[in-house]
């Protein structure tokens, strides 16, 4: 390094995402655990998925929990249970991670985009009535950032077209709507393990759940080669297990996870205290409680912003900047010629700042001061 760099050099830094605090919160009791995996081979699914299903499944308040490989797997097994197939339209939200529709699309049914709120960035109920057709079989909505969408808006179109509600609750974790946990709303839910997610394998992991019987058995079926008995193979299935050893890492988390919704409860109060006034559009809270799995603002000059905060060691994201409707690999979906103007703006407009388990105030209020700093 020269000097002139090291003269430049920020003084401080602030990561995106630290997920070292987390671990060091459970890395000694995690040990014996996997020790007894080892010894008992129990590497695909095996006794510790098995508790974790059932202590997630009291959680939550469903009855059934379904551990898998990653949420993308969940989204996939919750459309397949819910019969969706070619010449089926799902209705979408335009801007989420684009795992939601992958399910969808896997399964040969047609995603059809409906814009979100300008406000929350969640699926705008009244544009997804106007989405219906008589094909329309479902819909996914987003419980994005970790806010419930507006589920007494998505459940009573639910009601009048006949649709299967799946939530996509990857990023919400711990959130409720109306005193019920997301993912337990809809007919099927479905959660992401994802390392960075608010409660986060050591690798992929995801879960679905349900209260229904019959999908339950469904998917739990399609998860494991589509065996109903050993080496009976009742259905064309997937290798969807969720691994041993992230079954005992999620049962060790699960039980600190209510103490990290809260801390990011503070840290999110804490931002939207400080940055109150200035040009920025601060998060809203509308349906629920929010989880916070991300601080997600909106402003026109996003990309300066973004560099300027940069300049001053604090490392921010962009979720998403490319609306699902502009993906190459969805350009030829009937739906993705129309234009979704508050999508739109939210792909070139939102920036997440730093959140997360172990960040301080002082973290926070050197982002928000730096944001002013920047005006
Ligand atoms: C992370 C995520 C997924 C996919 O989960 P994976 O575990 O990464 O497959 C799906 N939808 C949303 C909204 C997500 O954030």
């Amino acid at each position: 390094m020269s000097k002139l760099d090291l003269a430049d050099a920020p003084e401080r830094k602030i990561p995106f995402n630290d997920l070292s605090i987390q671990w060091r919160q459970i890395a000694a009791s995690v040990r014996d655990d996997f020790e007894t995996t080892f010894d008992q081979s129990a590497f695909c699914l095996g006794p510790f998925v098995e508790r974790f299903e059932t202590e997630i499944s009291q959680f939550l308040g469903a009855r059934h929990a379904i551990g898998v490989n990653s949420g993308t797997s969940a989204l996939h097994l919750a459309v397949l249970a819910a019969g969706l197939g070619p010449g089926d339209e799902v209705i979408v939200p335009a801007h989420s991670f684009i795992a939601t529709l992958w399910g969808v699309l896997y399964a040969g049914a047609t995603p059809v985009f409906c814009d979100v709120e300008a406000e929350t960035g969640t699926l705008d109920v009244r544009a997804a009535e106007r989405c219906i057709t008589p094909a329309t079989k479902a819909i996914i909505p987003v419980h994005l950032y970790g806010q419930p969408a507006d589920m007494a808006a998505v459940k009573a179109l639910a009601k009048r077209h006949g649709l299967t509600i799946i939530e996509d609750a990857a990023q919400a974790i711990d959130a409720r709507w109306e005193g019920q946990h997301v993912g337990t709303i809809g007919a099927m839910g479905c959660f992401s393990f994802y390392p960075g997610k608010n409660l986060g394998a050591a690798g992929e992991a995801g879960l679905v759940v349900t209260n229904d019987d019959d999908l339950a058995a469904k998917m739990r079926s399609l998860r494991n080669h589509g065996q109903s008995e050993r080496y009976i193979h009742q259905a064309v299935g997937y290798n969807y297990r969720m691994d041993g050893l992230q079954g005992v890492v999620l049962r060790r988390k699960l039980p600190l996870l209510g103490a990290w919704t809260a801390s990011r409860r503070e840290l999110a109060m804490r931002y939207s205290e400080r940055l109150a006034g200035t040009p920025l559009q601060l998060p809203a809270v509308r349906y629920g409680e929010h989880v916070w799995h991300l601080y997600v603002v909106r402003t026109p000059d996003r990309d300066r912003l973004r560099a300027a905060l940069a300049e001053r060691g604090i490392e921010t994201g962009l979720h998403y900047p490319v609306p699902l409707h502009k993906q190459p690999c969805l350009a030829n979906l009937p739906s993705a010629g129309q234009g979704f103007p508050s999508a739109e703006a939210w792909a070139s407009q939102c920036l997440s700042l730093p959140l997360f388990t172990g960040m301080t105030f002082d973290d926070v209020d050197y982002v928000a001061d730096t944001v002013r700093a920047s005006y």
